[in-house]
């Protein structure tokens, strides 16, 4: 019979193990997911690099404290990140499509606060 103790230390070695796991994925998907250099107003139409998105830095710009906030959802506001081959920047904004910015900003290699709230 287990006793509460073999429990515990099970339970925290699986959550070593998970956050191991956690780790790894997200080295991965650094690695793997790329952002294309495209069209990005008023910027330009891009270059059509693509570099693995841990390799970019994310500028956040803005945070949209001034608008209504939409029900459970976070409000990431707009921020932009600069591909390396032709100096475009790219901008990111929040309720235009970039749903999944919320999700997936941790992404970036880096994150600077250009608009700190
Ligand atoms: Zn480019």
């Amino acid at each position: 019979m287990a006793t509460r103790k073999s429990l515990e230390a099970k339970v925290t070695a699986a959550q070593k193990k998970l956050r191991e796991a956690e780790e790894t994925l997200t080295a991965h998907i650094r690695r793997n997911v790329m952002a294309v250099c495209g069209w990005s107003p008023p910027y330009g139409k891009g270059c059509g690099k693509k570099t693995s998105i841990g390799k970019l830095t994310y500028f956040q710009t803005h945070w949209y404290d001034d608008e209504p906030y939409r029900e459970g959802s976070p409000r990431e506001g707009e921020g932009q990140t600069q591909c390396p081959k032709c100096g475009q920047k790219l901008r990111f904004l929040d309720g235009t499509g970039n749903e999944h910015l919320e999700k997936y900003k941790y992404l970036f290699g880096k994150i600077v606060d250009v608009d700190p709230k």
